[in-house]
Parts: C-alpha cells; structure tokens; sequence
C-alpha cells in the first residue's frame, strides 16, 4: 500500500534550497481552522519544522494540510 500523496519539498524562501523535515513539534491551536486540525493524541497541533542546510534558516509548516 502506497496511497499516501507524495508532499512537495518545502524551498526556502530566501535562497530556494530544499529544505530538510528537522523536526515535528506540537502547539497549541491558533485559530478555528487549526482547531479542527487538532491531533486528539498529541493534544495540540502538530507542526513540522524544516531547516535550510545553506543558510540554516528554519520555516514551520503544519502537518495535516495538503493544499
Ligand atoms: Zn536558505
């Protein structure tokens, strides 16, 4: 089974270079839409950390959203 849609690589917005997933982090919710997205066993919103290897900025993308 191989039905999970691939996710783009995030880019970073300063130099363009594919960013790593650093790391998963859990917050809480922000707004209504962050709400519904709330993941019931972490308790808060899961949020994906990707960090630049050129110029090590790092850009958080919540998970869950694929748009
Ligand atoms: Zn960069």
């Amino acid at each position: 089974m191989n039905d999970t849609p691939a996710r783009k690589p995030m880019r970073c917005a300063h130099d363009g270079a594919k960013l790593n997933h650093h790391a998963t982090l859990i917050r809480d919710p922000l707004n209504r839409e962050e709400a519904d997205s709330v993941d019931p066993v972490a308790d808060g919103v899961l949020i994906e950390v990707h960090a630049c290897p050129k110029c090590g900025r790092g850009q958080p993308r919540p998970t869950g959203t694929i748009s």
